[in-house]
């Protein structure tokens, strides 16, 4: 069958998903062990045997992301698997965020709490190739899959990755960024993210604002004079959040994502 067949006739059975089509694109990419572009130049080449069982994965809502091994993220390409959450457009905000923050400057040292895969730290340091910066998880499963990303991406001399929570590596930090766990524990979430996704890196107690009230007294002492911390937030928590910053004495701005949601909170 030619792989334009077998993309339609996958697509129509991920329905399910909002991004039916480009999930299959990927999934033949993969299975072809070529980028999809490459493969959208000629979908008329033969379909390979191994793409048949990487659909059914995806029909049991397994993330794309999982089953390729990786995601594409602000201007890199990530390794990811289960233990780390796949990273998503809405949290290319926070860099965005940041280089409205910081303008023709550039931070020089880059802190990301909780840090999965890596993807904000390592987004940060290709944006600013002169910083250094270090990454920090609670989870194995994580820093080792950070690891192997900052060495990946020739970033293994600037991007140090360590075991420890929201209270850091101690020193100030001209830029921190941070995408803590912040779902309520009653929220539903698609069967993909709640059925493959690390628990850990999404759910934050009964509100959903547990790591940020854990957070927000630990920052001050992490941040550099004219820095930025810059945290992903649900789209409802802009207003609770603001506040938890600014008993702590922080300025707090709001950025949106393409969606047009709340999505970081720019604290200074
Ligand atoms: N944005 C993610 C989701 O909606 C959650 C990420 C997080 O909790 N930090 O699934």
């Amino acid at each position: 069958m030619t792989a334009r067949h077998a993309l339609a006739e996958a697509a129509a059975r991920l329905a399910f998903s909002a991004t039916a089509r480009l999930d299959a694109e990927l999934l033949m990419a993969h299975a072809l062990g070529i980028e999809r572009s490459v493969l959208l130049l000629d979908v008329h080449r033969e379909t390979p045997p191994a793409f048949a069982a990487l659909v059914e994965r995806r029909v049991a809502h397994e993330p794309v992301a999982y089953i390729t091994g990786n995601r594409g993220f602000w201007t890199i390409d990530l390794a990811v698997g289960p233990g780390v959450l796949v990273p998503r457009a809405d949290s290319e905000t926070l860099i965005e965020a940041a280089i409205a923050h910081f303008g023709v400057g550039a931070p020089a040292t880059i802190l990301d709490l909780g840090t999965g895969s890596g993807a904000l730290l390592l987004a940060a340091l290709d944006q600013w190739p002169e910083a250094t910066g270090v990454g920090v998880d609670m989870a194995g499963a994580a820093i080792e899959i950070a690891r192997g990303n900052a060495e990946r991406l020739g970033m293994k001399n600037r991007a140090r990755i360590v075991r420890g929570g929201w209270g850091g590596v101690g020193g100030l930090h001209d830029l921190i960024l941070c995408n803590p766990p912040y779902i309520a524990l009653d929220e539903s979430l698609p069967e993909e993210v709640a059925r493959y996704e690390p628990p850990c890196a999404l759910f934050a107690g009964v509100d959903g604002l547990d790591d940020y009230r854990a957070i927000a007294p630990l920052l001050r002492a992490q941040l550099a004079p004219g820095g930025a911390a810059i945290l992903e937030i649900g789209s409802t928590q802009a207003e609770a959040v603001t506040a938890l910053l600014g008993t702590q004495g922080f300025a707090v701005t709001p950025r949106r994502d393409l969606g047009g949601r709340p999505r970081a909170l720019v604290a200074t």
